[in-house]
């Protein structure tokens, strides 16, 4: 855990948060401050700043992550598709340094 972290303390539950999803490997909870109808965050429990700091020992969790996407998404409503966007670094819009995945969409029969 990093001390210092808003995610990791929604992880240990230090801060609420609305979670959605939760397994021995990432945390995925609604976005405080909705761009869409649904806006989701997908973590992993594991603090890591961002794709930046990323390397081999972390391809099966971001393949995990990848995989649970699809499987959130169609939980809420997102049938006709949704939109994945990962911030990284300052130069790349990304404000919060705990890597997560925004999911985004409209729900749609
Ligand atoms: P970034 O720009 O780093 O990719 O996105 C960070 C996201 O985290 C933003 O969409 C922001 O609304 C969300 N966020 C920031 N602080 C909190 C918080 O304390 N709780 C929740 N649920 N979302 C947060
Ligand atoms: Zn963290």
């Amino acid at each position: 855990m990093n001390e210092e972290c808003i995610f990791c303390k929604i992880i240990h539950r230090q801060i609420p948060a609305a979670v959605v999803y939760e397994d021995a490997d990432m945390l995925c909870f609604k976005d405080i401050h909705p761009a869409a109808p649904v806006h989701l965050l997908l973590i992993p429990k594991a603090h890591l700043d961002s794709l930046t700091h990323a390397d081999e020992t972390h391809a099966d969790l971001l393949g995990k992550m990848m995989v649970k996407v699809p499987q959130i998404a169609r939980e809420h409503g997102l049938n006709a598709g949704f939109k994945t966007q990962i911030n990284t670094g300052k130069g790349g819009g990304q404000e919060v340094f705990h890597l997560h995945i925004h999911i985004l969409g409209t729900p749609a029969p």
